[in-house]
């Protein structure tokens, strides 16, 4: 099935503006829920996510299968988007990144909280996943669904768990969504490391959590979207508040 030509651009543009932003460097990956085939997913072939094109964007089964490989390599930890999108079908983008910021926090098991409003929605009680718990010695990469569901399981109905040693991963119910809350998870985890250093930190009640995630709308997704469309050097594309595109 065809995909819309502006929805593989605009996949293109999150993959430059998680690159711009320091989110995902060489590494990482973001997809989107295919628009016309629910259990399938797209997503880049394995590439640098600051290099990306429109060509390089491939089409994934459920499972992980390439519909159309045409001779291109896929991630190796593309599994775990298979995995969200099977668990969470309000989920139409994931975002796995390996940004510095969280990485501290998943090793240590302190708790990674929300302390300023633009990180409310990664939640209260982000969990770790721990490769080793079930799996024993691996890379710690995710490298088949058994590993990427119980990474998913481990998610639940949350935005993000991290990945002990690894990273993490961020789901989300549009493309605008997950890159914003990828870019402040981060910045909420530099702020949380900075404050714990200087005294005992206050962070978001689940109440202030709860007002800020009520009042949020297409205006916040929209601001900060055009402004890392320019920082990216990509065309900006106002995002309709209704129809087929407005939910990716
Ligand atoms: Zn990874």
């Amino acid at each position: 099935m065809k995909v819309a030509k502006e929805l593989l651009e605009e996949l293109v543009t999150a993959n430059r503006i998680l690159a711009r932003e320091d989110i995902v460097d060489s590494f990482g990956h973001v997809s989107i829920r295919h628009p016309g085939i629910p259990d399938h997913y797209l997503m880049s072939r394995a590439r640098a996510p600051e290099c990306i094109d429109v060509d390089d964007l491939m089409e994934f089964t459920r499972d992980g299968a390439a519909v159309d490989a045409a001779g291109r390599k896929a991630y190796a930890e593309r599994f775990i988007h298979g995995a969200v999108y099977e668990m969470r079908p309000d989920v139409l983008a994931v975002v796995h990144h390996h940004s510095h910021g969280v990485i501290p926090f998943g090793v240590t098991g302190m708790a990674l909280r929300p302390l300023i409003p633009l990180a409310a929605a990664i939640g209260a009680d982000v969990p770790t996943w721990d490769s080793r718990t079930s799996f024993g010695d691996t890379s710690l990469l995710v490298t088949n669904m058994a590993m990427a569901r119980d990474l998913a399981a481990t998610l639940g109905t949350r935005t993000v768990a991290l990945m002990r040693g690894h990273g993490c991963v961020v789901a989300g119910g549009s493309l605008r969504e997950v890159v914003l809350n990828s870019v402040y998870l981060n910045l909420n985890a530099d702020l949380q490391m900075q404050a714990h250093a200087l005294g005992e930190v206050t962070f978001l009640s689940q109440g202030e959590i709860r007002a800020v995630l009520e009042t949020r709308g297409a205006f916040t997704y929209e601001r900060a979207w055009e402004r890392w469309c320019r920082r990216a050097g990509r065309p900006y594309d106002v995002r309709p508040m209704e129809g087929p595109l407005a939910d990716v």
